[in-house]
């Protein structure tokens, strides 16, 4: 079974092709980030308006890379939430015209299922049950994954999202949206010393998060200096920043793991990509005491931010479990708020 997969949620069009039998045939991305960086964020409009442009040459690129015909696709799959609504309508409009014109089903996809799920097109993918730490842009949440369609949350941010805070904090450096990669970088370059930011809800004993004091105490650092920050002085505010929220999910994860007594851990989502978060990880995964030892299991790089390929391979996933779930209802419905826990089981 092919299923082609359409993401649209937010600033990033995506489209791939999966094949139940062979695979990920291909994927094609385009990302607006240099179109939305001079406003400082995401501008919906232009968003929608800008993957109206873009979806129809990357199905024709997908296409093309997989060497297969249109009418060879048995389903499409396409992101109905949550996301920008009118960025959401298009991926639905052009999944929903394209099965019309196909006579193939559709399967509306939550986003957060693609990002949960992409670890498994890793070369070396997780079995079930594992615990998923989820840190996107929107995001930050810790999930007992069963199976698919099977999740369980454990805790969640108060607050700011994690990708969100990495975001407003390299805002506060005066460095581009989104910031989370640049700070990432800048922090390579800092000191440890010199800021000690504080651990939100290190302690709570709980899974929850909190994020948005962090991002104040770097506000308040970055004001205490007496003129524009030198180049040393922005690493050193990033540094410390970088290691607080990684001290904090890496703390998190640590309790889920003891809580649930599972032994894989699965990243996904953007800030999944930064590589402070991933080494800290790895050490703890690899702890002295073997019964505190458990696995990690990242996303390739490229499926840890938006794109289509996560979204084909949980159609794909979730038809193979129950073809039924396929639709020829054309009515192009998307559901911009769509808790979780309210997704419809496989
Ligand atoms: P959601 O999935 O919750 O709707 P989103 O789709 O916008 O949100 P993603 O595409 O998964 O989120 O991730 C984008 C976020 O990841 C941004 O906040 C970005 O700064 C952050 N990010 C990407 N790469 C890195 C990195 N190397 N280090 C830290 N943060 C990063
Ligand atoms: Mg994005
Ligand atoms: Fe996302």
């Amino acid at each position: 079974m092919i299923v082609l997969g359409i993401e649209s949620s937010c600033d990033e069009t995506g489209l791939a092709l999966y094949d139940t039998d062979r695979g990920l045939l291909a994927h094609a991305l385009h990302s607006q980030i240099a179109m939305h960086r001079e406003y400082g964020g995401v501008v919906p409009e232009l968003a929608s308006r800008d993957h109206v442009r873009r979806a129809l040459p990357l199905l024709k690129e997908t296409l093309t890379k997989a060497n297969i015909d249109k009418r060879e696709i048995d389903a499409i799959a396409f992101t109905e939430g949550p996301g920008l609504a009118g960025a959401l309508l298009v991926g639905s409009s052009v999944a929903c015209g394209l099965a019309f014109a196909l006579d193939k089903p559709v399967i509306g996809i939550h986003h957060l299922e693609g990002h949960l799920l992409s670890p498994l097109l890793a070369t070396r993918p997780p079995e079930f049950p594992f615990v998923a730490l989820l840190v996107s842009g929107g995001h930050t949440q810790l999930m007992r994954v069963d199976g698919v369609g099977r999740y369980e949350l454990l805790g969640e941010t108060l607050d700011d999202a994690a990708g969100e805070a990495f975001d407003k904090s390299a805002k506060l450096l005066g460095l581009d949206y989104p910031g989370g990669p640049a700070i990432s970088k800048l922090a390579l370059e800092g000191n440890p010393e010199i800021h000690q930011f504080p651990r939100p809800m290190l302690h709570s004993k709980d899974l929850n998060f909190s994020f948005s004091g962090l991002k104040t105490a770097v506000l308040t650092a970055v004001k205490k200096y007496p003129s524009q920050l030198e180049y040393a002085d922005k690493a050193n505010v990033a540094r410390g920043f970088v290691d607080a929220i990684v001290d904090v999910l890496v703390a998190k994860c640590q309790t889920a793991m003891k809580q649930t007594g599972l032994k894989r851990l699965v990243i996904a989502g953007g800030v999944g990509a930064n590589q402070q978060l991933r080494a800290a990880l790895n050490a703890a995964a690899n702890h002295n005491n073997p019964k505190k030892r458990f696995e990690v299991f990242y996303p390739e790089l490229e499926f840890c931010t938006d794109n289509g390929a996560m979204i084909a391979f949980a159609g794909a996933m979730r038809l193979k479990i129950n073809p039924r779930l396929a639709t020829r209802n054309y009515s192009f419905n998307v559901r911009p708020r769509w808790p979780l826990d309210q997704i419809e089981p496989a």
